[in-house]
């Protein structure tokens, strides 16, 4: 039985049915079938799926987007003809798949980093070759003792790491100071940290030893061999994380649910990464981008490992006590924010948030948003409409996204060292694509040529700048946005500086040239 929705000028619904006897019969809504035409054994079973087809049709509601071309269609018939003709080019957008997906504009092609960085983030991968990348490198990770009597774990950490842990509750921690003082381990201590001040063992009804053991299996599942897919970026997604849901506005929007599902999509959100990007996989035609099909390569192995690694060992199994209905509720959560973390899917993901926070946020009189300077009223409304399960999902999506790429906003010092760490992993997968004939992903971060402020600047006016002022619509982060708008302009004095010094050597270069050149010419 095949059933087919499509188009026409009005979206319809037609059916088409495959017989016992390879006959098919089109139109089944509007064609009165005569038993006798068809062997009876075939016609009850016929019957039996007419039967089922019109219960289908009873209980099928039309999708949003059906009812919302069928709206602007039959306005179409009554309207003036300019109007008319800007619908049917409203209409033919809105018939096309990709409804958020950005297109590259011609003159970004001018400006080779923006250009490799945004089609390296958005891109599926190229061409394809064959590889022999092995993704299941092994992770370095130096063992360091973990206390493991449960309910006094935090009490036992090692004073020098509490020191550091104290200063959690601010933006400006520094998790690469826990980093060294961890040894390469800071997730398992944070999470600990974090995990605890969330309630995650009451709600999960487990022991702090098995959440101390879950840690550090997750840990261990990093390669600490990244320069920046390691735990440490884990850690620091899941600082963010914390930071954002300490928000008030986030105490009245999410339950308990939803703020661990956080926190554990935060700490799981990129393990076992291999230090190469969807599209290097894709290109190398590596085992995970064929289990998934070239799609959302990554962020489903980081996800399903997780879940796997989790449920199958009891000791490390933190899902174990919750009930059937809470397990299913927070591994939804989970997989759709993992996913969310996806860059080809950036650009849908800020749209719907806007989307979502626009329709309710109070606008000042030029239509500008107001952000929630609103009266106490308005402010309840719109912590309700926040609150429905559609606008908590694309809330929770946008917060992992944003905690995902918080690192432009910390402070410089941390800024730079995550800068030169992406930058780092970059051009060693760079080095693999050559080394191996691949197609080069990201050609402007080749470790003899790259400008690290430039990636910078791009970076941040394609990706981050955007997205945080829509989050700091419903989010107050004031000292984040004045950080980054000053790390923004370091990174463009530095580009400056770069460009002037390159200039001055060519300059340098060209003199001498002539110079020698001129010194030949009077020899001669
Ligand atoms: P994830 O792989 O989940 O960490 O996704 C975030 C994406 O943003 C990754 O592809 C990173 O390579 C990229 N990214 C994060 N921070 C930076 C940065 N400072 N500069 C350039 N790319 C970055
Ligand atoms: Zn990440």
């Amino acid at each position: 039985m095949f059933i087919f929705f499509f188009f026409c000028r009005k979206v319809m619904y037609y059916v088409s049915v495959k017989n016992n006897h390879g006959l098919f019969l089109n139109h089944l809504r509007d064609t009165d079938f005569n038993g006798s035409q068809l062997a009876n054994g075939a016609v009850h079973g016929f019957n039996r799926r007419r039967e089922s087809l019109s219960k289908m049709q009873s209980v099928l509601v039309e999708a949003p987007i059906n009812k919302v071309i069928n709206i602007l269609t039959s306005v179409q018939e009554s309207c003036s003809n300019p109007v008319a003709q800007a619908l049917d080019r409203a209409l033919e957008i809105l018939r096309t798949s990709e409804l958020y997906s950005p297109y590259l504009s011609h003159p970004m092609k001018e400006d080779q980093m923006t250009s490799d960085l945004v089609g390296g983030l958005l891109s599926q991968g190229l061409r394809r070759r064959l590889s022999n990348y092995d993704v299941n490198r092994s992770s370095h990770h130096s063992h360091f003792h973990i206390p493991s009597s449960p309910t006094t774990m935090l009490n036992q950490v090692p004073e020098h790491i509490q020191v550091i842990l104290e200063t959690e509750p601010l933006w400006k921690f520094s998790i690469i100071d826990l980093e060294t003082a961890t040894n390469k381990r800071p997730l398992v201590y944070l999470g600990l940290k974090i995990l605890s001040r969330f309630g995650a063992c009451e709600f999960l009804r487990i022991s702090e030893s098995c959440l101390m053991n879950w840690l550090q299996m997750i840990e261990g599942k990093y390669h600490a061999s990244n320069s920046y897919h390691n735990s440490t970026h884990a850690a620091d997604v899941l600082h963010a994380t914390s930071f954002f849901l300490e928000q008030q506005r986030y105490k009245a929007v999410f339950d308990q649910m939803d703020e661990l599902s956080c926190l554990i999509s935060a700490i799981i959100h990129d393990v076992d990464h291999p230090g190469r990007n969807n599209a290097f996989l894709i290109n190398a035609r590596n085992d995970l981008a064929m289990l998934y099909n070239d799609l959302a390569v990554l962020e489903n192995h980081h996800v399903s490992l997780a879940f796997s690694a989790t449920c199958k060992d009891d000791p490390v199994n933190i899902f174990k006590n919750l009930s059937a209905d809470d397990y299913r509720t927070m591994r939804h959560s989970i997989i759709d924010m993992v996913l969310a973390t996806e860059m080809t899917k950036h650009f849908e993901h800020v749209s719907k948030f806007n989307n979502c926070i626009n329709k309710v946020l109070p606008k000042a009189s030029d239509g500008s948003p107001m952000g929630d300077r609103g009266s106490e009223e308005s402010l309840n409304d719109i912590v309700t409409h926040l609150s429905t399960d559609d606008s908590r999902l694309l809330i929770k999506r946008m917060l992992i996204k944003c905690a995902d790429i918080s690192n432009p906003c910390r402070p410089l010092e941390l800024c730079s060292i995550w800068a030169q760490r992406i930058a780092e992993e970059y051009f060693d997968q760079t080095d693999e694509e050559k080394e191996k004939n691949l197609p080069i992903v990201m050609p402007v971060f080749d470790r003899k040529t790259c400008s690290i402020p430039k990636s910078q600047c791009s970076f941040i006016e394609y990706f981050v700048q955007g997205m945080f002022e829509s989050w700091a619509e419903i989010c107050d982060i004031p000292e984040l946005m004045e950080i980054l708008k000053n790390n923004y302009q370091y990174w463009k004095e530095k580009d400056k500086q770069e460009s002037a010094e390159a200039s001055e050597t060519l300059v340098t270069e060209e003199d001498s040239q002539s110079e020698q050149i001129k010194e030949e010419n009077e020899n001669s």
